[in-house]
């Protein structure tokens, strides 16, 4: 990793380089806009040394460059990583206007040709040489000299030419790759979020991994009760979402639902079912919580989409918990998460509630309650004696880590150990700040 290879001399007249741009980063103060520019670094760095790639990375004012050789490969990966708004391949030339000239020429050779519209966009950081608007004139009429047939258009360019004039030399691309946006991971704590086989808890936790949040997986397995291929849909999801931190581990703590679901056979409470599944789920969720170094939940679920989601049961999981429940996807309609699901890569045919029924959990009620009252679900829990089924639930943890896209290994833990478990693998794995949730929250 770094600036080890002889190739790459930094910001040099002749060199490739990557041009990063971020967004709401600007935002933040300046300590803290430094802090979030040296994590968005490092997670660069962390992203591009797991796919091999040598690089060395500077952070001019407003700026994150990336100096290395196969640009279009390293603006792919950026693009790939959270707080990147794009990334753009980049021809680094001297301050001399014939050089500018030359590597526009070069950049737009493939792209223009009679009848193509083009822009050109400046901008420099010091006051020295010509304006910006000379120098996009200037360049703006070279290429169309040296392009019979293209014209100019401001407004709605098919191609645009940037230029950078920055102390250090001039950077000119054609190109720019959109990244996810949003902050980078790690610059807001931890998150427990709970993964089931389905299209919207993987969008969920997508969403907050783009909000800076470190994320750990909880997947509970409800064996005979569930469909079948349902574990294996949810660690391909977990898979899935781990090719978004590149170069950190992800790790999905799986526990057996099975004594929840025998209680529930058991019961008189069908009606409630659903209801009663979730609130176990997320009173689950808040046990393993502190061992997992998280601050709070997230689910994927989104107002009215199923029974167990109208408001008033939504009110009703929320109480069997005081650890704050994230939803990111509750006022998205299914058919935007399913547009996101496809753009992340976490969409999969006939995943659960869209798909058939193989993956339909059998414990659902053939006609389950819309508006659960409290006292009826309390005394419900009290009759399967919750606690002793969460206690069960609990004796174990299996931990399966996925990094860069690939499930690593697994472990049998007790809750007890967890914590330390966790920070051990990542240790391992190199990235060391894993559970530390608090610290650099902003
Ligand atoms: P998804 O909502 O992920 O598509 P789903 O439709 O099968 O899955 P829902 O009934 O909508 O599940 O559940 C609402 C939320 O509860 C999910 O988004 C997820 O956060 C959580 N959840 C559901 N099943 C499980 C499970 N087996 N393990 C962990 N979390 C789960
Ligand atoms: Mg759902």
């Amino acid at each position: 990793m770094g600036g080890d290879d002889p190739g790459i001399t930094g910001e040099e007249p002749g060199d490739r380089a990557v041009v990063v741009r971020y967004g709401e980063i600007f935002l933040k103060s300046e300590p803290v806009r430094r802090q979030f520019i040296g994590r968005l670094t490092r997670n660069l760095y962390h992203a591009l040394d797991a796919a091999g790639v040598s690089v060395r990375i500077t952070t001019p004012r407003g700026r994150v460059i990336i100096w290395g050789r196969d640009t279009t490969l390293i603006a792919g990966i950026a693009a790939e990583v959270f707080g990147v708004v794009d990334a753009a391949p980049c021809l680094v030339t001297s301050h001399q206007i014939d050089a500018i000239k030359s590597a526009a020429v070069v950049l737009t050779a493939p792209l223009l040709g009679p009848g193509t519209s083009f822009a050109v966009r400046a901008r420099r950081e010091t006051t020295e040489g010509p304006s910006s608007q000379d120098l996009a004139a200037t360049l703006g009429s070279y290429i169309q000299a040296t392009y019979p047939g293209c014209r100019v258009d401001l407004t709605r360019p098919e191609v645009v030419v940037t230029v950078e004039s920055r102390k250090t030399g001039v950077l000119v691309s054609v190109d720019k790759v959109k990244g996810p946006g949003g902050l980078p991971l790690g610059t807001q704590g931890g998150l427990l979020a709970l993964l089931s086989a389905g299209i919207d808890s993987p969008v969920a936790s997508w969403m907050m991994m783009r909000r800076g949040c470190r994320m750990t997986h909880l997947f509970i397995d409800g064996g005979r009760f569930a469909g079948t291929g349902v574990m294996d849909g949810a660690l391909e999801n977990h898979r899935r979402l781990s090719a978004w931190c590149r170069g950190v581990p992800l790790h999905i703590v799986v526990v057996s639902g099975v004594p929840f679901y025998e209680a529930a056979e058991r019961s008189r409470s069908t009606r409630l079912t659903c209801v009663l599944c979730k609130r176990f789920m997320v009173r689950v969720a808040s046990v393993l919580l502190p061992h997992t170094g998280a601050a709070a939940l997230v689910t994927g679920e989104s107002l009215g989409q199923v029974a167990s989601q109208t408001l008033g049961n939504i009110r009703v999981i929320s109480m069997a918990t005081t650890v704050p429940v994230l939803r990111p996807l509750i006022g998205t309609d299914k058919r935007e998460i399913v547009d996101l699901a496809r753009s992340i890569g976490t969409f999969r045919h006939g995943k659960g509630d869209e798909g058939p029924q193989t993956l339909c959990c059998h414990a659902v009620p053939r006609y389950p309650a819309t508006d659960a009252k409290v006292h009826e679900v309390e005394a419900a829990e009290a009759r399967s004696g919750i606690d002793a089924v969460i206690a069960a639930t609990l004796r174990s943890v299996l931990v399966v880590t996925a990094q860069d896209g690939v499930v690593l290994f697994s472990s049998t833990v007790p809750v007890s150990a967890l914590l330390s478990h966790l920070a051990c693998l990542s240790e391992r794995e190199g990235f060391t700040q894993v559970l530390s949730p608090d610290k650099e929250a902003r």
